[in-house]
């Protein structure tokens, strides 16, 4: 589990999701596969709230040790994009 405290903390995958572009697909608020379109690879994030605190999970390797990749960033993006829009319904 990742904890995201800053957008700070995670600058660095964040920008190597903009240079990545993998496809977000939201599969429910909340659960999103990733696509990294060059190689077809899939990850599948997880994001959730608890105790106030903010949390992602990522698939693959690097998340599983607790590490926020680019598939997190990308994620957390499409996560607090959807929730803004749910917000303003
Ligand atoms: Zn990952």
């Amino acid at each position: 589990m990742i904890q995201l405290t800053t957008a700070t903390a995670i600058e660095k995958a964040i920008n190597k999701a903009r240079t990545v572009k993998p496809r977000v697909r939201v599969n429910c608020f909340g659960s999103y596969t990733v696509t990294n379109k060059q190689t077809g690879a899939t990850y599948t994030v997880e994001c959730l709230k608890r105790d106030g605190k903010r949390f992602a999970h990522c698939s693959c390797a690097a998340g599983k040790r607790g590490r926020a990749g680019y598939h997190v960033a990308a994620a957390v993006g499409a996560h607090i994009q959807l929730a803004a829009e749910q917000a303003s319904h």
